[in-house]
C-alpha cells in the first residue's frame, strides 16, 4: 500500500472509531492456519449474526507461508463482513493481535486464536458479560484440551505466578478468548508476549475486569506454534509488568531506595574498617573492603539509574501525551459565568 493510500486507511479507521460505527470487532490472529480459516470465518459470522450485532471480522496473518494469505485475501474480497491484515513477516502472536486492534473500528473488541481452540459460539455470550458494566471479560478454559506436562502444568504455575504479581485475580491468563472495549484497547500497548498480561496492563489502566468459563477444544487442524520455550518468555513479561506496575511513574522510588540503602550500608562497614586501620590492624585483605567498594558504586549506579528512570518516565508520558491517570467519566456540565 502507498503512503497515501495507508494515511487515508488511517484516518477513516480513526473516523469510524470515534463514530462507533459498529458494536463488535472480531480480531483474529493467525499464522499457518490454512486448514481451519474457512470454518473459523464461517462460525464467527454464525455465531454474532444470531446475536443481531454490527461487527467486522478482522484476521491478521502473521506472515504464514501455508496459503492463508491467499485464501484469506479471497474471502476478504469476496464478503464484506471481513478485513484481512496482512503483516509482512512473522511478528508474533502480540504483535498480530496489536495490528488487529489497530483497525477495528467496533465499540468491542473481541480476540480469539485462529485454530479454533476457542469456540465462537462462546462471542455472544462474553459480550453480554462486557455489557453489564465491564471494561474486559476474559475467557476461562474451565475444561482444557491441551497436553498436560508441557502445556497445562507450566500454564498452571505461570497463572500462579501471574495473579501474585499483577494483583489480577483471574484464572486463565492464556485464553485468548477475551472481549475488550475499544477505548480500553486504545489506552495500551503491546510489546513482547504481553498480549496475555492485557488484563494486568488493563487492571493498571483502571479497568473492571472479570472472567467467565468458555469451551476449549483440541487443536482439529496443523499444530501448535509454541513449546516450552514460551514459558521463559512469559517470565521475562512478568518481570517487566510487575516493575510497570510498582514503578512506572517512580522509578526513583524503587531504584533510588536500593541505591540509598546499598550506599548507607558501605558507608557504616567502611567507617567500621577506618577505625580497625586507625586502631592498627591492616585491612589490605579483608573481603569486607571489596563488599564495601561494591556497595558504595553499585548504590551510586543505581541512584542514577533511577534519575535516569525518571527523565525517562517523563519522556515516554509527556512524548505520548500520556496522562498518568485515566478518566472514567466526567459527570455534569456546570454553567460557566459569562462575562458582562
Ligand atoms: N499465532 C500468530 N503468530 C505466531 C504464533 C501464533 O499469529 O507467531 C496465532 C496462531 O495462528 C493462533 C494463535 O496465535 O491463531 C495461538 O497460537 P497456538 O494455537 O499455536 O497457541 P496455543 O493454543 O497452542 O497456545
Ligand atoms: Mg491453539
Amino acid at each position: 500500500m502507498d503512503a497515501s493510500r495507508l494515511a487515508s486507511a488511517a484516518l477513516s479507521t480513526t473516523t469510524a472509531r470515534a463514530e462507533g460505527l459498529l458494536d463488535l470487532s472480531v480480531v483474529v490472529p493467525i499464522y499457518n492456519e490454512v486448514d481451519s480459516l474457512p470454518l473459523l470465518i464461517e462460525k464467527i459470522a454464525e455465531a454474532v449474526q444470531g446475536a443481531g450485532l454490527s461487527y467486522e471480522m478482522i484476521v491478521v496473518d502473521d506472515g504464514s507461508s501455508d496459503g492463508t494469505v491467499e485464501l484469506m485475501q479471497r474471502f476478504a474480497e469476496e464478503r464484506d463482513d471481513l478485513k484481512a491484515v496482512i503483516l509482512r513477516r512473522n511478528y508474533g502472536q502480540t504483535a498480530a493481535m496489536a495490528a488487529g486492534f489497530n483497525y477495528a473500528v467496533g465499540d468491542a473488541i473481541v480476540t480469539l486464536d485462529g485454530d479454533l481452540q476457542n469456540d465462537p459460539a462462546d462471542i455472544p455470550m462474553l459480550l453480554a458479560k462486557l455489557n453489564e458494566g465491564y471494561d474486559l471479560v476474559s475467557g476461562w478454559r474451565k475444561k482444557r484440551q491441551d497436553a498436560a506436562l508441557t502445556r497445562l502444568l507450566p500454564s498452571k504455575i505461570a497463572n500462579i505466578l501471574i495473579g501474585k504479581v499483577t494483583g489480577v485475580k483471574i484464572r486463565d491468563y492464556g485464553c485468548s478468548l477475551k472481549a475488550y472495549r475499544s477505548e480500553l484497547v486504545a489506552d495500551m500497548n503491546l510489546y513482547g508476549e504481553l498480549h496475555r498480561f492485557l488484563p494486568a496492563l488493563a487492571f493498571m489502566e483502571g479497568a473492571r475486569i472479570t472472567e467467565m468459563p468458555v469451551r476449549h477444544h483440541a487443536r482439529q487442524f496443523g499444530e501448535s506454534k509454541y513449546g516450552l520455550g514460551r514459558t521463559i518468555r512469559v517470565i521475562m513479561d512478568l518481570l517487566t509488568i510487575y516493575f510497570m506496575k510498582r514503578f512506572l511513574t517512580k522509578p526513583m522510588h524503587g531504584f533510588g531506595v536500593a541505591g540509598l540503602l546499598s550506599i548507607v550500608a558501605g558507608f557504616v562497614l567502611g567507617l567500621y574498617l577506618t577505625f580497625l586501620k586507625l586502631g592498627g590492624s591492616a585491612i589490605g585483605d579483608r573481603p569486607l573492603l571489596t563488599l564495601v567498594a561494591i556497595l558504595i558504586l553499585g548504590g551510586v549506579q543505581l541512584l542514577c539509574f533511577g534519575l535516569l528512570g525518571e527523565l525517562m518516565m517523563r519522556t515516554y508520558h509527556e512524548s505520548q501525551n500520556r496522562p498518568i491517570y485515566r478518566v472514567r467519566s466526567v459527570v455534569g456540565r456546570p454553567k460557566v459565568a459569562q462575562k458582562a
